[in-house]
């Protein structure tokens, strides 16, 4: 297995409205390894949220290719990649996008009882769901709905829903970018202990620089362009 989880050649997304064309993202290559933390820091409208939908496989480049693990993620058809994207990738966003008539537990336990059998039976998964929550310290909370949790505990759950399909590459888009410092500090640690305890490759997005000493590589955005 080759040491790259991820790679990005030459992306661009360009915008157009009218006349107006907007570089969201301008010629943008790098390399991620398995394993590794990086984040991709820069100032609002840099275009940090457009370059990490292209690397889930989220957004189609207007120019360049991804590559995950070697698959030309834009070669495949529509159907594979997202396969790819529902097995392989994690994300987490800055709103929780849980579903609110579902408790915490059921929260988790969706995407893996939606990937069918190859996600294990309900007895699996269920497991792998309670272990996910006790992780991210959540014991406490399984029963609880969406509507009865905190802003840092519903990131907890995202978190954990983001890990049960035992994705390669988890993606976290401005994960803090709703919670106080304290709270955010704590989603930090538990992002970057994961990384460390279940060996995923994760990618953070963020305008928030401190993160950059604490993650192997750091990709630095300024309007559209890697500095
Ligand atoms: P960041 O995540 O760094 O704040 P974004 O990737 O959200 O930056 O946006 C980069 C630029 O692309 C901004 O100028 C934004 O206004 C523009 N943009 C983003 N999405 C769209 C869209 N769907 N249509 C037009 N312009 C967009």
């Amino acid at each position: 297995m080759s040491d790259e989880l991820l790679a990005a050649e030459g992306l661009e997304k360009i915008y157009r409205d009218g006349i107006k064309e907007v570089r969201a993202v301008d010629g943008v290559s790098l390399r991620i390894k398995r394993g590794e933390a990086s984040a991709i820091v820069g100032p609002s409208g840099a275009g940090k949220s457009t370059l990490l939908h292209m690397l889930g496989g989220l957004d189609s480049p207007t120019a360049g290719k991804v590559y995950l693990d070697g698959a030309d993620i834009y070669g495949l058809s529509d159907g594979r990649r997202a396969r790819i994207r529902n097995r392989e990738i994690g994300f987490v966003f800055q709103f929780y996008h849980l579903l609110p008539e579902f408790t915490a537990l059921e929260n988790v336990m969706l995407p893996a009882l939606m990937s069918g059998k190859r996600s294990g039976g309900k007895k699996d998964i269920k497991e792998r769901a309670l272990d996910l929550l006790r992780a991210v310290g959540l014991e406490q909370r399984l029963g609880h709905l969406p509507s009865e949790l905190s802003g840092g505990e519903s990131q907890r759950v995202a978190i954990a829903r983001a890990l049960i399909n035992r994705p390669k590459l988890l993606l976290c888009d401005e994960p803090t970018g709703n919670l106080d410092s304290k709270t955010s500090e704590s989603i930090y640690e538990l992002l970057l202990g994961l990384q460390s305890g279940y060996s995923t490759t994760i990618i953070i997005v963020t305008h928030d620089e401190n993160i950059s000493s604490r993650v192997g590589n750091v990709v630095l955005l300024k309007d559209g362009k890697a500095l």
